[in-house]
C-alpha cells in the first residue's frame, strides 16, 4: 500500500479491507467512518468510484458529511 493510501479492498473470499495506520491516526472519527463505508462499498456492495456528486464512493476521501446529512449520504450509499 502506498504511504498516502488510506485503505484498500482486495476482492474475493469475502474481501479483505486493509487500513493504513499512519493515515488512520490523522483522521477524525467521522472520516474514519466514511473510509470504512467506502471500502465496504467496494468489498461487499461491489461499488465503483462515483465522483458525479458528493458521496461515500467519491475517489477522494471526504473529510466529513459535507452539504447534506449523514442519513442522506447513507441513503444514497445503500439505495442508489
Ligand atoms: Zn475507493
Amino acid at each position: 500500500m502506498k504511504s498516502t493510501t488510506a485503505a484498500t479492498c482486495t476482492y474475493g473470499d469475502g474481501g479483505l479491507i486493509e487500513v493504513n495506520p499512519r493515515v488512520w491516526s490523522d483522521l477524525s472519527d467521522i472520516t474514519r467512518e466514511i473510509l470504512l463505508f467506502h471500502e465496504l462499498g467496494h468489498c461487499i456492495l461491489y461499488k465503483d468510484h462515483d465522483d458525479s456528486q458528493l458521496g461515500i464512493m467519491n475517489k477522494i476521501l471526504l473529510p466529513g458529511y459535507i452539504g447534506k446529512s449523514r442519513a442522506e449520504y447513507l441513503e444514497d450509499f445503500f439505495y442508489h
